[in-house]
This record gives structure tokens, C-alpha cells and sequence, in this order.
């Protein structure tokens, strides 16, 4: 063997290696810079009560067409934006866009449902967090009972007392808390008993073992029954088929978010489902 074909293997790993962080860099540096309304959007997926067909809500989801790499999923770029610590104004800009929103839909369309927006657990140990919130209440003509902010669950968060003192500040403040991914991050229940929140989202990970792991199934029927029995509110998350429909109401579950319903729906197309009713057909 010459030099040149035992380079070789090592120059193409170098080469692989250099355009992911190119990638990984222009990401960072474009994230840094999105404005939300172009390549860089927000969509709203219907929440319902099954037995009335009425939307109680939407949640609001990041999108991100980059210009040159396409669209990125959430779960990445959103990753990035915690790694490099830019989620603190990509949330604060999120927050205005979202709560404007929601100003204009209950000023023109008497909207009195629901707009939820996932609130990364790295924010919540800040206080001027806490009081961005609070400032942007009173800037904006809206009903803070009508926004929810959706918190994943994790050891991390559970076990910060600076948290817990936050979310009890937010919650004065008027605003639902609810956890996100319920039953995936974080196995001990107990926190539920001492823990400000009011609502639970149960995890797609349960809703897709509906009729296909008896266990699975098991464990779903307990998880609805202990949050009844705390007087939470629930929501199914992921539901894709009416037999899981099916099962959730006949077992009290009747707030559902999936494709089944709605896939996340534009702007503007949210904007119509909210002027003419907030049903669905
Ligand atoms: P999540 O908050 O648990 O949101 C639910 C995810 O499930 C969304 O994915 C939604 O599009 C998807 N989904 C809803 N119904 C169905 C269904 O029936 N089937 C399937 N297969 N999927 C369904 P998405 O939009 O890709 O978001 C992924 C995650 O990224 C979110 O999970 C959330 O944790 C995070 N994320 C999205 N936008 C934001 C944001 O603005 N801020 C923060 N901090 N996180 C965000
Ligand atoms: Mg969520
Ligand atoms: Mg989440
Ligand atoms: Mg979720």
C-alpha cells in the first residue's frame, strides 16, 4: 500500500466530519437570527373533546425551513437551541408571537379556548424568565387562564426547588402548567401529589399500545384512573386510530390531540377553524 490509499479513508472521515459541523455551525449562528414568521413558523394543533367535537385548544409547534438544508425537525433544532443556550429568546420571541395571536383571536373571533406552548425546563430556573411572563401578561389584552405552558417531565426538573417555586409563581399568575410526555421521563408517580400542575398529557409511547400489548394497555387504564383520581386534567396525546378513541372515552379520557383529528395545522389555516367555531366536522 502507498501513503495515498491509506490517507484515503482517514481524508473522507475528516471531510464527513467538517461538513456536519459546518452544518451544526450555520445552524447555530442562523437559529441565533430567525425571526418567526417566514422560514421560521409557528403551527397549531387542535385539541378536542371527543364527546362534543369541540376544540378546547391548540398547541402551538415550532417549524424551521432553513433555507439551504430544508426543513429541520423540532426535536433538533430545539436541542441545538438548549446546547447553545439560544431557546431563552427563541421562547421569548415565541411567547409574543403566540400571546398576539391569541389577543387578536379573542378580540375578533371571541376565542376562549386554549393556546399551549412547550416551555423548555432550562427556563424555568430563571427568574427573569418568570418575569418576562409576567410583563408580557400585562402587555398583551389576554386571559392568561387561556394559555397553558406543556413541561416535559425529567428527574432534573422535579427535583429543583427553584423550579417548583416558579411554576407556583406562573400558576398566581393565572397560567396552566401541564406535563408533557407524561410517563416517559421520569418512572416515581409521587410527584404528582405535591407538584403545581393541572393537567397531564398522556404520551403517544401508551396511546400506540392500545390494542396491540395487552400490558401496555394495563398500564394506560391505571394512568388514566390515578390522574381522575387527582382531579387533573388529561389530554390523550398521538391518537391515530377511532378504536383508540374508542378505548380513551370508554375509560374517561375524553381530550384528544393527534392526526386522527388534525395534523398541526398553518397559521392562517388555524385562523379559519377558530372565525367559523372551533368545531370539527
Ligand atoms: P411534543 O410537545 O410532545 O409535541 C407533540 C409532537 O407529536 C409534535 O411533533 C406533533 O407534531 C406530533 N404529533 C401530534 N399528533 C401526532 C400523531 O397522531 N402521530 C404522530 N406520529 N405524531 C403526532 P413535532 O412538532 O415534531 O415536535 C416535536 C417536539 O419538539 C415536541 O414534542 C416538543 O417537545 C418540541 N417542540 C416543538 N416546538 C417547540 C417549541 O416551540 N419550543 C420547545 N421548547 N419545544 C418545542
Ligand atoms: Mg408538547
Ligand atoms: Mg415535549
Ligand atoms: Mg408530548
Amino acid at each position: 500500500r502507498d501513503g495515498k490509499n491509506k490517507n484515503k479513508p482517514i481524508h473522507l472521515f475528516q471531510q464527513h466530519i467538517q461538513e456536519a459541523m459546518t452544518r451544526q455551525l450555520t445552524l447555530e449562528k442562523d437559529l441565533q437570527n430567525v425571526s418567526i414568521g417566514d422560514e421560521f413558523s409557528i403551527v397549531f394543533q387542535p385539541q378536542v373533546k371527543v364527546s362534543t367535537n369541540e376544540i378546547i385548544g391548540f398547541e402551538s409547534l415550532a417549524r424551521w425551513r432553513h433555507p439551504l438544508f430544508g426543513p429541520i425537525s423540532p426535536v433538533e433544532f430545539i436541542a441545538l437551541a438548549e446546547e447553545k443556550l439560544i431557546i431563552y429568546q427563541l421562547t421569548e420571541r415565541t411567547i409574543d408571537y403566540v400571546f398576539k395571536i391569541l389577543e387578536t383571536r379573542k378580540r375578533e373571533y371571541s376565542f376562549t379556548g386554549i393556546v399551549s406552548i412547550n416551555i423548555s425546563s432550562l427556563l424555568l430556573e430563571h427568574v427573569v424568565f418568570i418575569e418576562f411572563v409576567r410583563s408580557r401578561l400585562s402587555y398583551f389584552d389576554i386571559n392568561p387562564k387561556q394559555i397553558e405552558f406543556e413541561i416535559t417531565e425529567s428527574v432534573q426538573l422535579f427535583s429543583s426547588e427553584t423550579v417548583l417555586s416558579h411554576l407556583q409563581l406562573l400558576r398566581k399568575m393565572g397560567i396552566r402548567i401541564s406535563i408533557d410526555d407524561f410517563g416517559t421521563g421520569y418512572a416515581a408517580l409521587s410527584y404528582l401529589s405535591h407538584f403545581p400542575v393541572d393537567k397531564v398529557k398522556i404520551d403517544k409511547h401508551f396511546i400506540d399500545q392500545i390494542d396491540t400489548d395487552r400490558k401496555g394497555e394495563a398500564i394506560l387504564k391505571s394512568i388514566i384512573s390515578l390522574i381522575k383520581n387527582m382531579e387533573l386534567y388529561m389530554i390523550a396525546e398521538g391518537v391515530e386510530t377511532a378504536d383508540q378513541i374508542r378505548f380513551l372515552k370508554e375509560r374517561g379520557c375524553d381530550h384528544i390531540q393527534g392526526y386522527y383529528v388534525s395534523k398541526p395545522l398553518t397559521e392562517e389555516k388555524s385562523d379559519m377553524v377558530v372565525k367559523n367555531g372551533c368545531y370539527i366536522k
